[in-house]
């Protein structure tokens, strides 16, 4: 089936801002809450949200074969569950409906005014109730820099890595959508010197500038997916923040990984922007040595994104500072390799599962996904605009993600992920 979505020639009788991420060839998915307080499934042209919900009642979509509840829902994982080719058929139907040259909805006021929303009018939600979180490590620029730091720079990598896309399971409770703040955690270190451990507020607080994929079901428990069709079971991507507090992490990951440094939140950009939308935007992905294992082996051919990936620091009551620059087209491990390695063993994955792709970090300095790497272990301050230094992020400070695809014909983009870090918690006192 063609994805007509993808024509780049295209137009919408949506008003489109210059650099929009959001032109007529996205059409991502998420969910929000109405100026009357409904939840609805939705897309974005521009800066409107589309209440596909109120579009399916009203029959826009009335010859796909869809449930009549499908859109009415406060989660994505039903559509999900309907498979490629019905995303692929109402990502279609959307671009139809909102082309220029048509004029059903586009001159009907009275539908105008139940589907359409300027975003000031909506609040964004969680897109997918997420059943399992699996955070992979797969940038080797990343996993060099924490071995030559953590490690020995003659042996950065474990003998492991470049066998195996490493990952680990996550905690999807803790997972929240951008503009939700996140606390300061407590925890458990062992501070250089000490002979025994102190308890107290994380001091080296820090993002991760990850991406992260979003499944469909894919396979029955004991039967793996092969490398070459796993892509047919990711229906999007979103920006994911994985915080992490680096001293709880250096004292608790061995022998069994991260646990408490990680799970007290990661921050996911609400809009879902489709496989299909980032067609366009293939790249080869970095040339690996040694050959993986035959399970791991893909077709030739662009396996990779080419998704340009920033991060900003907002400090309280000032003004934002971009502190790298990266692309998720460093990733070394693809998508398809990291879900075929996780169901190799027989694993089932659910519609709605989140995976991590890990860190993100470039070949260069100004292009490392985090600030343990961008101040090297807290060696080197990073500086911002307004004049203040930071080694990891402070209180109240907030930290952006924002992440587009660009080629001669168009961009498309993922919105930002935005998240304050605020002080530790402070137990109300009895009265
Ligand atoms: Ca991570």
């Amino acid at each position: 089936m063609p994805i007509k979505t993808n024509d780049p020639n295209k137009k919408t009788w949506i008003p489109v801002p210059a650099n929009s991420d959001f032109p007529i060839q996205n059409i991502p998915f998420g969910v929000f809450l109405t100026r009357d307080d409904v939840i609805t499934i939705g897309t974005r042209i521009g800066n409107h949200a589309i209440d596909l919900g109120a579009l399916h009642q009203l029959g826009y979509f009335k010859d796909i074969p869809l449930t009549d509840d499908i859109f009415l829902q406060d989660t994505l994982n039903d559509f999900i569950s309907d498979g490629q080719k019905t995303w692929r058929l109402v990502r279609n139907r959307i671009s139809e409906i909102f082309d220029t040259d048509n004029a059903s909805l586009r001159d009907n006021e009275e539908h105008k005014k139940v589907v359409l929303f300027t975003m000031e009018e909506i609040e964004m939600q969680l897109p997918v109730q997420i059943g399992d979180y699996t955070d992979f490590y797969s940038s080797k620029e990343h996993a060099t820099n924490v071995g030559t730091m953590f490690r020995d720079p003659n042996n950065a990598l474990l003998p492991n890595w470049l066998h195996i896309p490493v990952g680990y399971h996550g905690r999807s409770s803790s997972i929240v959508t951008s503009g939700t703040p996140v606390r300061r955690p407590m925890g458990q270190t062992m501070p250089a010197g000490a002979e025994t451990p102190v308890f107290g507020p994380s001091k080296l607080v820090d993002f991760e500038l990850e991406m992260a994929f979003i499944t469909t079901d894919a396979n029955v428990l004991g039967e793996p997916i092969p490398v070459d069709e796993a892509e047919d079971y990711i229906f999007g991507m979103v920006l994911f923040n994985d915080w992490s507090a680096r001293d709880i992490q250096k004292w608790e990951y061995v022998p069994l990984g991260p646990f408490l440094a990680k799970n007290f939140a990661s921050s996911i950009s609400p809009w879902i922007v489709t496989m299909d939308a980032l067609q366009p935007f293939k790249v080869e992905s970095p040339e690996q040595e040694p050959k993986p294992l035959p399970y791991l082996l893909q077709e030739e051919g662009n396996k990779s994104y080419d998704i340009h990936l920033e991060v900003d620091i907002l400090p309280e009551n000032s003004t934002p500072t971009t502190v790298t620059k990266s692309n998720f087209k460093y990733m070394y491990w693809t998508m398809s390799q990291q879900l075929a390695h996780h169901t190799i063993n027989g694993c089932n994955v659910n519609s709605g599962d989140m995976m991590g792709s890990g860190t993100i970090s470039g070949p260069t300095p100004d292009s490392y996904g985090s600030m343990l790497e961008l101040s090297w272990g807290g060696k080197q301050e990073v500086k911002l605009n307004d004049g203040a230094t930071r080694k990891f992020i402070e209180d109240n400070d907030t930290v952006i993600i924002k992440g587009y695809c660009l080629n001669d014909n168009i961009r498309i983009g993922f919105g930002e992920v935005s998240t304050k870090l605020l002080p530790v918690y402070q137990p109300k006192k009895k009265q």
